[in-house]
């Protein structure tokens, strides 16, 4: 039995269901999650949005934001949650690691676990799995789903608003290798249902805080370091500096991609100092793996945009790093001669 039919069996009559999604949810875990919501709530089910850790402001107007419970603001009552489930949702992630504490209670949880998921090397805890690593987004995957369950009808403007902004953000603004005809072709029809587009880009890229542009400002002329015999530019971001430009959480999304804009540049990282770990991000272009480079970092993700964290302090991080990199382009010739296209 394909987990479509599996789900529609599951679905058939209410269920209580709990949708998670990966820590410091983007916009493709929160949208992603909140289309599912308002697809299985209008279905009849009861159910919860339960995050890990917080969530960037310039999410908060997806429609169905204000019923998401952080976890770790009421972690008694996510665990309730996840603990009297009867199907869990686990959407954009496929290592129980990446829900922090919380991948506990998912995993002793009696519930069916549901993996809806587009990233590389899934680490498997799920009953039932709707996975397609050449999905652009998990968004495209809950739309793709609702399609097939042969609901295209429920599909309305709340729930086109919150997939598209999942969509959108995966794809870089439908710039990345992952944009295809056929997420155009889902875009269209989310437009049809309504979508403003316009205002979708305003509230995701247009709300930026003065202090975080300054913050952008002064790493990029700072903390950003270019290493030519390595194709790598990275910006290495100390404790104090966070401090200092009041950095909140979604402050730092978008650096990578300045490093990785310089020309010739084949890997960009950004290293941030955090409480207790130092965490890191990788996008890279042509034949750079960025997944194989967080492996070294207890991470994954796709091949061109992945993570990974490490202990500290950030010199010994920063160390590794390169060390890494050296290492995995001495092992691959064409990664260190081809030129970027
Ligand atoms: P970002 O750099 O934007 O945080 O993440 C890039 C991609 O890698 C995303 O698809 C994200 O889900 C994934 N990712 C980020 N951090 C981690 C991590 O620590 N572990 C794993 N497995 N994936 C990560
Ligand atoms: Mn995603």
């Amino acid at each position: 039995m394909g987990p479509v039919t599996e789900l529609r069996e599951l679905l058939g009559r209410p269920r209580r269901i709990a949708i998670t999604t990966h820590q410091k949810p983007d916009a493709d875990a929160l949208g992603s999650s909140l289309g599912l919501y308002h697809y299985l709530t209008a279905k009849g089910h009861k159910v919860s949005v339960v995050t890990p850790t917080d969530y960037p402001d310039f999410l908060r107007w997806i429609p169905g934001s204000d019923i998401v419970i952080v976890g770790p603001a009421d972690p008694e009552r996510a665990n309730w949650i996840f603990d009297g489930a009867d199907i869990i949702f686990c959407l954009d992630f496929n290592a129980l690691g990446r829900i922090n504490e919380f991948g506990k209670s998912v995993k002793d949880s009696e519930a069916k676990k549901v993996m809806i998921d587009h990233h590389l090397e899934p680490e498997p805890f799920e009953d039932i799995a709707y996975v397609d690593m050449t999905a652009s987004s998990t968004a495209e995957l809950i739309y793709r789903l609702i399609v097939e369950l042969g609901d295209e009808a429920m599909l309305t403007l709340p729930i086109a608003e919150a997939l598209y902004a999942g969509i959108m953000t995966d794809t870089g603004s439908f710039r990345f290798t992952n944009t295809s005809p056929k997420v155009h072709r889902v875009v269209a029809h989310l437009m049809e249902i309504g979508v403003n587009v316009n205002a979708v880009y305003e509230h995701i890229f247009n709300t930026a805080t003065l202090d975080r542009l300054r913050f952008t400002g002064y790493c990029l002329s700072n903390c950003l370091f270019v290493r030519d015999d390595l194709k790598t530019a990275y910006v290495k971001i100390e404790k104090e500096v966070f401090r200092q430009f009041n950095v909140r959480t979604g402050d730092t999304e978008g650096l990578v991609n300045y490093a990785l804009s310089i020309k010739g540049v084949q890997l960009g990282v950004l290293i941030t100092a955090q409480d207790d770990i130092v965490k890191l991000s990788f996008r890279s272009r042509n034949e750079v793996s960025s997944a194989e480079l967080a492996k070294h970092f207890g991470g994954g993700g796709h091949f061109y945009a992945a993570g990974g964290k490490s202990q500290g302090p950030i010199e010994e991080v920063e160390k590794k790093l390169l060390e890494q990199i050296a290492l995995y382009l001495a092992s691959s010739d064409t990664v260190a001669s081809s030129e970027p296209s």
